[in-house]
């Protein structure tokens, strides 16, 4: 292992840091903090605990966060209400749905969720309007997994202007807010995805790599030109002792961690990438933590347009 491992966490922390001035000022201003209403439909386990984060972080760094809980049974037209509620409240500055919905909401359910949001509300950056601003590099509010890995890029010096970058994936929520930020920043960008012929032959041409595709692995040292800087996005929980036997070696801490609990998670990256490449976002530890400091700087900016009388 060669590579120099990118500290998403260290990053984060100080991202949350930097906003604490802002968050004193807005308070001040609007006479109370600014305020993140978190909707969770159902009891998915790892939406539950992803909430519980939110709500912790956010009440740490001195923001308001309320949940409002959808039941498992609720009808999409449930969650709408109360988005609708939580639009028309002037205490509220910000409104995360926790993704997935169930799936009986349907398969465009996320989609007429992110539509009936208040854009000036839309911590996540997925409404149209949003997303169309992003498009046109003059986003107040942009996803907030993207912003995140931008904010780690220039926190780290890591050169993008006339760069080669390449972003396999191409979702709505990390792949292709990810192109965006990065051609804001003049890099030349490819997107990959499922349809790609030879992704490994585009992805070795990059100065930086961004991986958002779900699948464990998958970034190989092929994939990598020497001394690259490679974003690993991907979340994935291996159950499979053999390919957890395969990526880690005898006597690897993850070997041990799974052999304890059964599972572990990692990213798109495989291991060996980390001889090849020259700087890495580590997984855990990489680019989650980045995600819940950018919604808490998204929900300072939208109290502070609130505060400042243009939420819009
Ligand atoms: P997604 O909506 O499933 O998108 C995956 C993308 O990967 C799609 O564009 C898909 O192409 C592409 N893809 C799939 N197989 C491929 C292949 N063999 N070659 C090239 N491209 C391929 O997932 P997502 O929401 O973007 O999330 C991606 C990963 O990031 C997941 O592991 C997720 O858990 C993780 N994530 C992490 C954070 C964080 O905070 N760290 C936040 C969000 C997501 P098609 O479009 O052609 O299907």
């Amino acid at each position: 292992m060669s590579a120099r491992s990118l500290d998403g966490a260290a990053a984060a922390t100080a991202i949350r840091a930097s906003l604490a001035d802002r968050i004193a000022r807005v308070t001040t201003a609007l006479g109370r903090p600014p305020t993140l209403a978190l909707v969770l439909a159902g009891a998915d386990p790892a939406s539950e605990i992803y909430v519980a984060s939110k709500l912790r972080t956010a009440a740490d760094a001195g923001c308001r966060a309320e949940l409002f809980r959808v039941a498992a049974d609720g009808r999409l037209d449930d969650v709408l209400a109360v988005v609708r509620r939580l639009n028309a409240d002037a205490g509220v500055d910000g409104i995360l749905v926790q993704s997935p919905l169930p799936k009986a909401m349907g398969h465009d359910a996320e989609q007429q969720v992110f539509d009936a949001l208040d854009p000036a509300k839309d911590v996540d950056g997925f409404h149209p309007v949003n997303v169309g601003r992003l498009a046109q590099k003059r986003a107040r509010l942009v996803a907030c997994t993207p912003s995140g890995v931008m904010q780690l890029l220039a926190r780290e010096g890591i050169a993008l202007a006339g760069k080669r970058a390449v972003v396999i994936g191409r979702s709505d929520i990390v792949g292709k807010p990810m192109a965006l930020l990065l051609l804001h920043q003049d890099a030349t960008v490819t997107i990959c995805h499922s349809r790609t012929p030879d992704v490994a032959a585009l992805a070795c041409e990059a100065d930086v790599l961004v991986a958002a595709v779900g699948r464990a692995a998958y970034v190989t040292p092929a994939f990598v030109k020497p001394g690259a800087t490679v974003i690993d996005v991907g979340i994935n929980r291996v159950t499979d002792p053999e390919l957890v036997a395969r990526w880690y070696p005898d006597g690897h801490p993850r070997r041990a961690s799974f052999e304890k609990k059964g599972s572990v998670v990692m990213g798109d990256v495989h291991p060996d990438v980390w001889d090849v490449a020259g700087a890495v976002t580590p997984v855990p530890g990489g680019v989650g933590p980045l995600t819940i400091a950018m919604l808490l700087a998204n929900t300072v900016t939208a109290a502070e347009a609130r505060a400042a009388g243009r939420p819009e």
